[in-house]
C-alpha cells in the first residue's frame, strides 16, 4: 500500500484515537508487511477501498456474509424497517418470526434467545449449563475461538494465537480460569480420562474450526464427546457461529449426527447486522431469566433491524440447490489447487469443508493447534501480500477461514484460482517443494 494512499493516511488517523486503529484486532494485519485497507463500500463479491481500489473478498466479515455484500433483498427489508424504528428495548413480531425459522431448521434448536455477539452467545451458553448442572468445570480446546470472555482466552485460537507462547490473553485472573480446562483438539483419550474423572459442566468446541483455520473433528471425537457428556450429566455445547447456516444449512451438527444440548450460533444468522444466538433443549433454555434462574439480558437483543436482516438471509437459504451451487463454486477455487498440491507434492495443505477452507503453508495436514502452528507464517504472508498486489483481499492470517458466498462470480472465482496457482507455482524452492 503507498505511504500516500487515502487508507493510509485514514489508518495513521484511526492509530491516534483507537488502539492499534482498529475495533477488533485481527483488522490491523498485523504480521502481513503491510497496513490495512479501510473500506468504503462492498458489493456481492468485491470491496473497494477509500482508494478506489476494488477486491474480491474472500473475508466476507468473517463469514457473516453468505449472500454477499449489500444483497439487495436483506437491503430493502432492512430499510422498511429502519424506517419503523430501530430499536424499543420492548419485544416486537419479528423476534417470533427469526426463532421460528431457526427452531424449524436445526432440530436440535427447541427454543433460541438471540444476543448481539457470539461473544455474548458462548458465554451466556456456559453460564447456562452451569446453572442448569450446577456444575463449575468447562472443557474446551485448543485453538478453538469463542469470542473473547475472560474463561475462553486460554489456548485459544483466532487473534489470541500469535498473543503469548500459550495463545491466553493478559488481564485475566487465575481464579477466573481456574475451572476451564483445554485440551488438544481431536484428543479422544485424553479428553475421555478427563471426563469420566471430573464433574463437567459442559464440553464447548467449533465443530469444524475456522479459528485455528479449517480443522474439522474427527467423526470419532465427536461421537465420544457427545456419548461421554450425556453419560457423565454434562451438556454438549457446539459453537456454530461460523459453521451455522455455512456447511450446510443445519449446521456442522447434521454432517456429524450429533445432537448438541445447545448450539450457538451467529454470524450469518444476522444477515450482516449484529446478531448471535444460543439454543437448545427446552428444558435447558428454560433456566434462563424470567422463566428460570440463570440471567442474561440486552439492551439491543432482539433488535428488530437485526432481526428482519437475519429472517431475510436465512430465508434465501430454504432454495434447495443453494448449498450445492455455494459448493460448485468453491471447487472452481479449490479443486485446482488440491490437484496441484498432489500432482506436485507441495509442501502445503488446502483443508475445506463446503465453503470454508484455508491453506496452510509448510504442512501436509492439520488436525490440531500444535500442527496448526508449525504452519510457515512468512510464506502466508507473502502470499497474502500476493494475492492483495492483485486484487484479492483473504483473511489476513494464516489462522482462519476464506469464505466463498453466493454472489461470488464464477470468473472472480476462476481469476482467483489463477492467481493462487501462480504463486504457488512461482513459489517454488522457497519451502513449498517438498
Ligand atoms: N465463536 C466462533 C466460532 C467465532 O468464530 C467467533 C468470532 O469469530 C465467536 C464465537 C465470537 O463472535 P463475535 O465476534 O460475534 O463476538
Amino acid at each position: 500500500m503507498h505511504q500516500k494512499s487515502l487508507s493510509h493516511t485514514i489508518y495513521k488517523k484511526l492509530c491516534e484515537v483507537i488502539p492499534g486503529g482498529v475495533n477488533s484486532p485481527m483488522r490491523a494485519c498485523r504480521g502481513m508487511g503491510q497496513p490495512p485497507m479501510v473500506v468504503e463500500s462492498g458489493e456481492k463479491d468485491c470491496i473497494t477501498d477509500v482508494d478506489g481500489n476494488k477486491f474480491i473478498d474472500y473475508c466476507g466479515s468473517w463469514g457473516a456474509l453468505i449472500h454477499g455484500h449489500a444483497n439487495p433483498r436483506i437491503l430493502e427489508n432492512a430499510a422498511k424497517r429502519m424506517a419503523m424504528g430501530t430499536s424499543f428495548g420492548i419485544t416486537t413480531a419479528i423476534e417470533e418470526q427469526l426463532a421460528r425459522r431457526v427452531v424449524e431448521i436445526i432440530p436440535s434448536i427447541k427454543k433460541i434467545r438471540f444476543v448481539n455477539s457470539g461473544t455474548e452467545a458462548t458465554m451466556t451458553a456456559v453460564r447456562l449449563a452451569r446453572g442448569y448442572t450446577g456444575k463449575k468445570i468447562i472443557v474446551k480446546f485448543d485453538g478453538n475461538y469463542h469470542g473473547h470472555a475472560d474463561f475462553f482466552l486460554v489456548k485459544a485460537g483466532s487473534g489470541v494465537t500469535g498473543l503469548s507462547p500459550t495463545s491466553s490473553s493478559a488481564g485475566i485472573p487465575e481464579e477466573v480460569v481456574k475451572h476451564v480446562v483445554s485440551f488438544p483438539y481431536n484428543d479422544v483419550k485424553t479428553t475421555r480420562d478427563f471426563l469420566r474423572n471430573n464433574e463437567v459442566a459442559a464440553v464447548i468446541l467449533e465443530p469444524i474450526t475456522g479459528n485455528m483455520g479449517v480443522v474439522p473433528a474427527s467423526s470419532e471425537f465427536m461421537k465420544m464427546l457427545r456419548e461421554e457428556t450425556a453419560k457423565q450429566g454434562a451438556l454438549l455445547i457446539l459453537d456454530e457461529v461460523i459453521t451455522g447456516f455455512r456447511v450446510a444449512l443445519k449446521g456442522a451438527q447434521s454432517l456429524y449426527g450429533v445432537v448438541p444440548d445447545i448450539t450457538c450460533l451467529g454470524k450469518i444468522v444476522g444477515g450482516g447486522f449484529p446478531v448471535a444466538g444460543f439454543g437448545g433443549r427446552e428444558d435447558v433454555m428454560n433456566h434462563l431469566a424470567p422463566d428460570g434462574p440463570v440471567y442474561q439480558a440486552g439492551t439491543l437483543s432482539g433488535n428488530p433491524l437485526a432481526m428482519e436482516a437475519g429472517y431475510q438471509a436465512l430465508s434465501m437459504l430454504d432454495d434447495k440447490k443453494f448449498y450445492s451451487e455455494l459448493e460448485r463454486k468453491t471447487k472452481i477455487l479449490i479443486d485446482p489447487v488440491l490437484k496441484l498440491i498432489d500432482k506436485q507434492n507441495l509442501n502445503l495443505c488446502l483443508q475445506h469443508c463446503g465453503s470454508m477452507f484455508t491453506i496452510f503453508f509448510g504442512v501436509r495436514s492439520v488436525k490440531n493447534q500444535e500442527e496448526a502452528k508449525k504452519s510457515d507464517l512468512d510464506q502466508f504472508a507473502a502470499f497474502f501480500r500476493h494475492m492483495y498486489s492483485n486484487g484479492i483481499y483473504i483473511p489476513p492470517s494464516q489462522f482462519e477461514a476464506w469464505f466463498v458466498s453466493i454472489a461470488h462470480e464464477d470468473s472472480n472465482l476462476e481469476k482467483t484460482r489463477d492467481i493462487v496457482l501462480d504463486f504457488l507455482e512461482n513459489s517454488r524452492g522457497n519451502n513449498i517443494l517438498a
